[in-house]
C-alpha cells in the first residue's frame, strides 16, 4: 500500500505517552480500512471538521442495539472506510478472559473488521472499531460462534458492568460479577431491543471504593456494603503503630463522620456514626475489615450531562441482601424500568424524570418509604412543612 502523508497525525504520536496512532499505523500495514482511517482523520485535523456522519440505523438480525452506524462523508477519497461501523461486544462480568478467547475474538475481528479494538469502552464493552455494512451479520454470527454477544446501545439497558469483586479483591461485600452476569442474562431482551426513552446503565461495585465508578455513571447503582460494625483486629492495629504509621493523622482525622478514636493503644469505633466509606479499611487493610452482615446499597440516577447536567446517584434502598437468584433486585429494576418507560420523555434519563415529577411520586410508584439516607443534599432553608 502506498504511504500516505499524515503530518498532523504523526505529530500526535510524539510525546511520552503510548499512542493509539502507533497501533493504527501498525494495523494499517495489513488492513486497508485502518489505512484509510489514518487518511480520514488527517483530513479532519487539517480542515478542523469531522468527516464522519451518521447514516441511518444498521444492525444485525433480531437485535436493535449493539451496532453504531458510522460513515465517512468522503467515500471517494477513502473507500475502505465509506462505512466504518462500531460493534459493541458484551464483555464478561469483571473483565476476565482467557487468552484463547481473546485470540479467537481478534481473529474474527481481523477477518471481518478493521482489526482495531478498544478494550474497553466507557460503558465497559469490548469495542470493535470499524466494519462494513456487508460484513456486520457475518461478523456477528462469527462472534456468537465463539461465545460472545453484542452489548447495548441506544435506548436500551446498556451492557451491565461489575468490578472484579471477590474473584480478586478482599474488600468485596457482594459478588458483583455474579450479580451482573445474572442481570445480564435476565435482561437480554431489554439489552438487545431498545424500547426505552434513553439509555439505562446498571453497574455493581463490590464495596464503596466503587472501582467501576457506578455512583457517577449508572442509572441503577449497586454498591456492596455491610450492616453491622466493621471488624477491627487490635493486635494488627498495634503492629501498624509500632511500624510508625500515623494512625491519628492518616486514619482517624480523615474519617468523614468522626467515627474513630485512637488513644495510642486501642482503635475505637462508634458504629452508629460510621458511614462505611472504606477509608480506614483502605489505609489499614491488615487491621480493619468490612463487617460480616453484608449486602448492597441500591442507588438511583447517576448520569453524565445531556439534558440536565451530571448527577451522582443517590440512595434508594440503604441495604439489600444480595443472594442468588437476586429476586428482590430484579423486581425493583423491573418496576423502575416500567415506570420510566411509562412516564419518561424522549432522551430523558431516569434521574431527570425523577427530578421533573418528584421523588415523592417515584417512591410511591416503587412502594418504597422515604428514609433519611435518601436525602441528596442538606436543605438550605429552615422551614419544614408537614402534610
Ligand atoms: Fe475491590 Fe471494592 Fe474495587 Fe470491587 S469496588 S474491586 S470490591 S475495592
Ligand atoms: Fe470512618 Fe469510613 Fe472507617 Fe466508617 S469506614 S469508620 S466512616 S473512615
Amino acid at each position: 500500500m502506498a504511504e500516505r502523508e499524515i503530518p498532523l497525525y504523526d505529530d500526535l504520536e510524539k510525546g511520552p505517552w503510548p499512542s493509539y496512532i502507533k497501533e493504527i499505523k501498525r494495523m494499517a500495514e495489513r488492513n486497508p480500512a485502518a489505512k484509510d482511517l489514518l487518511g480520514v482523520q488527517e483530513l479532519c485535523f487539517k480542515e478542523k471538521i469531522t468527516h464522519w456522519k451518521h447514516g441511518g440505523i444498521v444492525g444485525v438480525t433480531g437485535y436493535g442495539g449493539g451496532v453504531i452506524g458510522r460513515y465517512s462523508d468522503a467515500p471517494e477519497k477513502f473507500p475502505n472506510v465509506a462505512s466504518f461501523h462500531t460493534m459493541r461486544v458484551n464483555h464478561p462480568a469483571g473483565w476476565f478472559y482467557t487468552t484463547k478467547a481473546l485470540r479467537k475474538l481478534c481473529d474474527v475481528w481481523e477477518k471481518y473488521g478493521s482489526g482495531l479494538t478498544n478494550f474497553h469502552g466507557s460503558t465497559g464493552d469490548i469495542i470493535l472499531l470499524g466494519t462494513t455494512t456487508a460484513n456486520l451479520q457475518t461478523c456477528f454470527d462469527a462472534l456468537i460462534e465463539i461465545g460472545f454477544d453484542l452489548g447495548g446501545s441506544g435506548g436500551d439497558i446498556r451492557t451491565p458492568t461489575a468490578c472484579i469483586g471477590p474473584a480478586r479483591c478482599e474488600y468485596a461485600c457482594i459478588d458483583a460479577p455474579d450479580i451482573i452476569h445474572d442481570l445480564t442474562m435476565e435482561f437480554q431482551d431489554e439489552i438487545h431491543r431498545p424500547r426505552f426513552p434513553y439509555k439505562f446503565k446498571i453497574k455493581a461495585s463490590g464495596c464503596a471504593n466503587d472501582c467501576v465508578a457506578a455512583i457517577a455513571r449508572a442509572d441503577f447503582t449497586i454498591i456492596g456494603t455491610w450492616k453491622d460494625s466493621l471488624r477491627i483486629d487490635q493486635n494488627a492495629v498495634s503492629e501498624y503503630a509500632k511500624d510508625g504509621f500515623d494512625i491519628k493523622t492518616v486514619v482517624v482525622d480523615k474519617c468523614p463522620t468522626d467515627a474513630l478514636d485512637w488513644d495510642g493503644k486501642e482503635l475505637k469505633l462508634k458504629p452508629e456514626d460510621c458511614v462505611r466509606c472504606m477509608h480506614c479499611i483502605n489505609k489499614m487493610p491488615k487491621a480493619l475489615r468490612p463487617g460480616l452482615d453484608q449486602g448492597a446499597t441500591i442507588l438511583i440516577g447517576g448520569k453524565a450531562p445531556v439534558i440536565m447536567g451530571a448527577y451522582l446517584s443517590w440512595v434508594l434502598v440503604p441495604f439489600m441482601k444480595m443472594e442468588p437468584p437476586y429476586t428482590e433486585v430484579k423486581e425493583l429494576l423491573r418496576k423502575i424500568l416500567d415506570w420510566w418507560d411509562e412516564n419518561g420523555r424522549v432522551r430523558e434519563r431516569v434521574a431527570e424524570l425523577i427530578e421533573r415529577i418528584g421523588l415523592r411520586r417515584f417512591l410511591r410508584a416503587m412502594g418504597i418509604k422515604p428514609v433519611p439516607q435518601m436525602v441528596y443534599a442538606p436543605r438550605t432553608n429552615p422551614f419544614v412543612f408537614f402534610d
